[in-house]
């Protein structure tokens, strides 16, 4: 049974992504948010990123206008997750949250559903063991920007089947994403890699190795990275960094995870990175 209809729950950063290249795909796709504000916007962010794909040629312009057709949203997100073959959830980086937005899709999603998280750090096998289908849950890791990165980690919880393995595999490759298949461990292998390496980026700041720009550049020319760890983190949100390095101190037990007091007091600020205008570099 192939995937056609797909929830994805928080129109933020990763939902608005992920429900533009799944309809993009000619999935039906229903992007559901708490804020009939976040959805407008997310509509407006999607249209703006195809008019960008239509400009360069990769994407013909009557598609443009297929693709967002095939999106509705809705604010009624227990609603939403019913009539679906699989649910991507997308909500902000707290564990609590994530439980509880389970804890509804168990109740209204239909048998068989998929349900899906893109958590960057929380145990798969945890938020499964809060649903009564532990078989049918599944971490879906798409990278940032979703439209653009090829990667999906797909992470599979201590319970989850091999047929609900095998099926979102099928549907990311389906979405033209690699797929590489994981074990469920804190920060999975993504961020167990690269969040320490932002965290050390900001302790050098902090300390006064260098300025932001230096530090990025030695990454960027000295290592071959696309981008410096500094900018990186501007654009997966310092916040979001923040709550990835906290599940990973307290879960792995290691000081080598602890967060950077800098992070924490630009957090504390406000200054979240791209998203606010504002985080190790400015942002018009
Ligand atoms: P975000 O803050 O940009 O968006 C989260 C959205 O969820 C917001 O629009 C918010 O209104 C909505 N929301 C909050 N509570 C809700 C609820 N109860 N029901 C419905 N919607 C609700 O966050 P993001 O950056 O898109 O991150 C989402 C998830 O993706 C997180 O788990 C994050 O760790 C993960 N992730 C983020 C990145 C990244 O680079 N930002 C990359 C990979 C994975």
């Amino acid at each position: 049974m192939s995937i056609q209809r797909i929830a994805v729950i928080g129109g933020g950063t990763m939902g608005n992504g992920i429900a533009h290249v799944a309809a993009q795909h000619g999935r039906d796709v229903r992007l559901l948010d708490l804020s009939a504000e976040v959805l407008e916007r997310a509509t407006a962010t999607i249209g703006k990123n195809l008019d960008r794909q239509v400009a360069k040629g990769r994407l013909e312009p009557g598609d443009r206008d297929a693709t967002l057709g095939r999106i509705e949203t809705s604010t009624d997100v227990a609603a939403g997750v019913a009539g679906v073959d699989l649910i991507v959830e997308a909500v902000p980086e707290k564990a609590e949250l994530k439980y509880s937005i389970f804890e509804t899709m168990d109740a209204h999603a239909d048998p068989g559903t998929i349900l899906a998280s893109n958590t960057s750090s929380i145990s798969i096998t945890e938020i499964a063991a809060r649903t009564q289908r532990p078989e049918d849950v599944i971490g879906m890791h798409f990278m940032n920007p979703v439209p653009i990165m090829k990667l999906v980690e797909v992470i599979r919880g201590l319970a989850t089947s091999d047929e609900t393995t095998r099926r979102t595999v099928e549907l990311a490759e389906a979405l033209g994403k690699t797929a590489v298949e994981v074990n469920d461990f804190p920060g999975f292998v993504s961020n167990r890699v690269l969040m320490p390496m932002i965290n050390e980026a900001v302790t050098a700041l902090m300390e006064g190795v260098a300025e932001p720009e230096a530090i990025d550049t030695v990454m960027k020319l000295g290592m071959n990275h696309p981008m410096g760890p500094l900018a990186l983190a501007d654009l997966i949100g310092l916040d979001t960094c923040l709550n990835i390095l906290e599940v990973l101190h307290r879960e792995l037990g290691d000081d080598r995870y602890r967060p950077s007091p800098l992070l924490r007091k630009y957090v504390a600020a406000g200054w979240l990175g791209r998203k606010s205008g504002r985080g190790f570099f400015e942002y018009s």
